[in-house]
């Protein structure tokens, strides 16, 4: 697919991922890009986090604020089977 050429010196890494990428004129090229980070996670059971975006922070601060996690308590710190127990837990303490 395309023509390989010699990356410039700075992307020849293994910290950047290619890209292939169709440009507006039609052209296949390779775009060097930063690997994207892994999941976010439960803090308690280190469960994968729901409506996290696994995105790099140049990518992160463009995203409005409801879209980076939950709208919830403790939403995309801790996951919602945690939280529902860590709730229960806390009411039960008051009771007895
Ligand atoms: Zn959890």
């Amino acid at each position: 697919m395309g023509v390989t050429i010699m990356p410039r010196p700075a992307h020849r890494t293994r910290s950047r991922r290619k890209a292939i990428v169709r440009t507006p004129g039609g052209r296949v090229t390779i775009h060097y890009e930063l690997g994207k980070p892994g999941p976010a996670r439960c803090a308690i059971c280190g469960k994968p986090l729901n409506g996290v975006p696994r995105e790099i922070p140049s990518v992160l601060k463009k995203l409005a604020k409801t879209e980076k996690r939950p709208e919830r308590p403790y939403g995309g710190y801790i996951c919602p089977k945690c939280l529902s127990r860590l709730l229960r837990e806390a009411v039960r303490a008051t009771i007895h």
